[in-house]
């Protein structure tokens, strides 16, 4: 399910190392690259480096380490096309439930597909394994909380998830509501030609530069042959992430002074950091905001643009009227105000007739759910790149269908025999987005293999090295299997 990055790392990793599989990717949207075909925000780009962020198995060769979003959705689309991924797409295809059954162990999916027409018209499917790479979030329209008296606002309301490609900014006065990533991107992007952006926050958010080229990347790759040079650039930087998150972890007072001090250096002593940009809580309780080259800071400093650190009263035919009685005027304002998370590409599902509350499940080494045969699931780093959780997680799913193989098995289902839910699937993780959706989300347990953990290295000897067979997993077959029958087959039933 899905053909964003996760999905085509799915096919690439299948086409691998499970060359016997067949595999069909369903993909509701038009065309391949998930996030990154969907934004189309000024200045849209990665907030994590491109060396951890691009494939284990496909190096980035651009010199920018922090991304354009074009260039990661041609990077998808690339590795899709040379690798054959594309042809087993089926494009306009959203999958609305899915249900097993454990006297066939077989999946029946169901989705809608778009006609050309633009009529939606039902499919049914059949698998012997399905794969969720549908990301974290809804794509049907993203966060927007309640304005007082929004409609009042003359002006345009726009939110970056459904960016409008007519929209003339130039020489206009903006207002970006937010202080998360997107908020951080578009406001030097806008501030370009716009005649003054700025950014409305409640609260502030950690905000690094980093250089926008790697330099030792950039300087490995000409003198080494382009994936020995990747290699050691990525883990180059798996190891510093690592290093720093565990650092903030553990002495986050230090960690805060550290990245203020770089905050203060980059916008100068007459600047009002604490009011600005000194967040509440502690480094990594939310993701932070990586700004290439401090793009953002020189945009504040050319006074092209502001922040404004306040709360709203109500909206005004003229803009914003904040809580300290200020007012701002405004043309365009943009409600940078997050995502909608969303589990399973929000899809119902089923196990023999019974309804699948995800959120009464405990996630099995953050990849399965408890109880529920056959399904596997993408979901990236809270504090690292996506790629890195994303790539480990194919490699095992392979894994996982190769050893069900081996013992002639069709079945297998993690059990949880005893473990309680002790915590949310994301812990220690409080941005509004997150904190809005974990309820409807999977659980973890107070030990392995139901933990979900934020380490890559703990991760790689946990899903790669580790034995697969663990005695969590239950492998059967169902009471009738034709033994005759393929391991995995997928035939569709009914269109
Ligand atoms: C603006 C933005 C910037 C980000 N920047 C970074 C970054 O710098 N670094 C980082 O590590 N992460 C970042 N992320 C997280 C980002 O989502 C991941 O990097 C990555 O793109 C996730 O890939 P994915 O394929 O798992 O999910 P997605 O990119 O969300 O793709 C999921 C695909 O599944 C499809 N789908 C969903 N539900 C269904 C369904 N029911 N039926 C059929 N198809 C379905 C969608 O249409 C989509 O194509 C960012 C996210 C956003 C929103």
């Amino acid at each position: 399910m899905g053909a964003g990055l996760s999905g085509i790392d799915a096919g690439h990793h299948l086409r691998k190392f499970c060359p016997n599989k067949t595999y069909v990717i369903l993909e509701q949207r038009e065309r391949i690259g998930g996030t990154w075909d969907l934004f189309r925000y000024p200045g849209v780009r990665s907030d994590s480096d491109m060396l951890t962020m691009g494939y284990s198995f496909r190096p980035w060769t651009s010199l920018t380490a922090i991304s354009p979003g074009d260039q990661i959705r041609d990077y998808i689309t690339a590795t899709a096309r040379e690798e054959g991924i594309d042809r087993n797409i089926r494009f306009r295809h959203q999958i609305k439930r899915a249900s097993w059954s454990s006297s066939d162990a077989r999946w029946t999916v169901e989705a809608l597909r778009e006609t050309a027409g633009g009529q939606n018209e039902p499919v049914t499917l059949t698998s012997n394994f399905l794969f969720s790479c549908a990301g974290y979030y809804r794509y049907s329209s993203g966060y927007l909380p309640e304005f007082p008296n929004s409609a009042q606002f003359r002006g345009r309301l726009v939110h970056p998830q459904a960016w409008p490609e007519d929209l003339d900014y130039s020489g206009k006065r903006v207002i970006i509501i937010g202080s998360g990533a997107t908020a951080v991107t578009l406001l030097p992007a806008m501030a370009r030609t716009a005649g003054h952006v700025t950014m409305l926050q409640r609260s502030p958010t950690y905000v690094i530069s980093a250089p926008e080229q790697d330099r030792i990347a950039n300087g490995l790759r000409r003198i080494l042959p382009a994936m020995w040079a990747y290699r050691l650039s990525r883990w180059k930087n798996v190891g510093f992430m690592t290093f720093f998150y565990q650092f903030a972890q553990r002495f986050p007072k230090a960690a805060k002074k550290g990245l203020l001090k770089k905050v203060r250096e980059q916008l100068g002593a007459d600047f009002d950091v604490d009011t600005h940009f000194t967040p509440r809580y502690r480094p990594w309780e939310q993701r932070m905001c990586l700004v290439p080259d401090g793009d953002l800071f020189e945009a504040i400093k050319s006074e092209r643009a502001s922040v404004v650190t306040d709360q709203i009263e109500t909206f005004t035919e003229k803009g914003i009227l904040l809580k300290s009685g200020k007012e701002l005027e405004a043309d365009i304002i943009v409600t940078a105000t997050g995502l909608v998370m969303q589990a399973l590409g929000g899809i119902e599902l089923a196990v023999d007739g019974q309804h699948v509350d995800p959120a009464q499940t405990l996630a099995y080494k953050s990849i399965m759910l408890s109880g529920v045969p056959n399904l596997a699931s993408v979901f990236g780093y809270i504090n690292a790149s996506w790629t890195l959780k994303a790539d480990l997680i194919c490699n095992y799913v392979c894994r996982l269908l190769n050893t069900m193989d081996r013992k002639g098995m069709r079945q297998v289902t993690p059990i949880n025999r005893g473990e309680t839910a002790v915590a949310p699937f994301v812990q220690k993780f409080t941005p509004g987005y997150i904190e809005r959706a974990l309820a409807n989300w999977p659980k973890q347990g107070s030990k392995a293999p139901w933990r979900v953990y934020q380490n890559y290295i703990r991760d790689t000897i946990l899903l790669k090295w580790s034995s697969v067979d663990d005695g969590t997993l239950e492998f059967s077959n169902p009471p009738q299997a034709a033994s005759d029958q393929p391991a995995l087959e997928l035939a569709e039933a009914a269109r």
